[in-house]
């Protein structure tokens, strides 16, 4: 739409998308909205949009996925959840366990967590896990424990949906929603993240190329929800130095194509706790919107993931070494980002694939 479209005007273009049977996105950007159109199955003929007041072009993407992209929305998307942010001009730390274990293990977590300035705290309540014999997480009874560190820490809550009615809980207990690297393709529950009013955090599949990945946050923005953050957690590769291989490269491909915000997971991405620190200062460098972190108050005891949780003195450490390093890289992120969502590449980008 035009810088000088009326909300009026963006209603109407909205409307006479509806009427054809589309689905329309209305997405405001600093100076203007662009309105994305999705549900036609094949090309559908863009002109017809051209003459409504306050249309400034219509652009067809050609890309598979088209409401992640920087042709909808050149600015970065910041996903706020109350006074806290995910891609704005602060790091985003996201800390905690793996599991919910205990009153006494959450509460100890919530607290050094809290210390460190983070604003989320991440604990399963259900775990997905490989062995149908090893610890699933404590389930519903962990919301009594959750609910507390909200009220108590003022922290927002951020735990894994490993099926459709755990999003139901969630909404109303928790702050975000995780969907792990095992559902990544579970078309179903990302449908139903899709419409939920809050925000999703989608881990990349261990085994998922960067489209299958943006794809799959094209099927829950596609539903309505535009609040995604992505979060690289390794991939599966021949190398056997670390529990997956953490793909840092991820962050500026990314960029390049997607508005969505992205943060990075060092723990799950090395699986050793000697290696967290290092590959989250590099996280930070290489431009990550966010950190997620597994502390544990007593790693020798967690009941998941063990060898990768890192005590509270190795976590204060990465925190206190991750904030400078954002300070040191932060003009220079920001310089490649200003550069790479310019208006005019945007232009440039858009008419190659229309
Ligand atoms: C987790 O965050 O605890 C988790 C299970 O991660 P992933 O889905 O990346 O394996
Ligand atoms: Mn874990």
């Amino acid at each position: 739409m035009k810088p000088s479209a009326t909300a009026r005007e963006i209603d109407a273009v909205v409307r006479v998308i509806e009427a054809i049977g589309l689905r329309a996105h209305p997405m405001p950007g600093a100076t203007r909205t662009a309105i994305g159109i999705t549900g036609n199955q094949g090309t559908i003929d863009g002109r017809r949009f051209e003459n409504l007041t306050g249309v400034a072009e219509v652009i067809r993407v050609t890309k598979p996925y088209k409401l992640i992209t920087l042709d909808l929305r050149p600015e970065k998307t910041v996903v706020r959840i109350g006074d806290a942010m995910i891609g704005g001009s602060g790091l985003a730390i996201i800390a905690g366990p793996c599991a919910i274990e205990s009153r006494d293990q959450a509460f100890a977590i919530a607290e050094a967590v809290q210390k460190s300035g983070a604003r989320f705290f991440r604990g399963c309540v259900w775990k997905p896990r490989t062995s149908p014999y090893t610890f699933q997480g404590l389930g519903a009874n962990a919301w009594e424990i959750m609910s507390a560190i909200r009220e108590e820490f003022g922290l927002k809550i951020v735990t894994e949906a490993v099926e459709e009615a755990h999003i139901n809980l969630i909404e109303k207990y928790g702050d975000v929603i995780q969907i792990g690297a095992r559902n990544m393709q579970n078309f179903s529950l990302l449908k139903r993240a899709g419409r939920s009013k809050l925000p999703v955090l989608l881990k990349r599949g261990m085994a998922a190329t960067l489209e299958e990945w943006l794809l799959a946050a094209e099927y829950i923005m596609a539903e309505g929800n535009y609040n995604v953050i992505l979060c690289e957690r390794g991939v599966r590769t021949f190398a056997q130095h670390t529990r997956n291989t953490l793909d840092l490269a991820a962050v500026p491909a990314i960029r390049r194509i997607s508005h969505l915000p992205i943060i990075v997971d060092p723990s799950h991405g090395t699986g050793t706790a000697y290696m967290v620190t290092p590959l989250a200062r590099a996280g930070v460098a290489v431009g990550a919107d966010g950190l997620m972190i597994e502390v544990h108050n007593q790693p020798e005891l967690a009941l998941s993931d063990s060898a990768q949780a890192l005590t509270f003195s190795e976590y204060a450490q990465l925190i206190e070494e991750i904030r400078a390093i954002r300070e040191a890289t932060a003009p220079l992120a920001h310089a490649t980002q200003t550069k790479e969502t310019s208006s005019e590449q945007i232009k440039v980008d858009a008419l190659t694939y229309r």
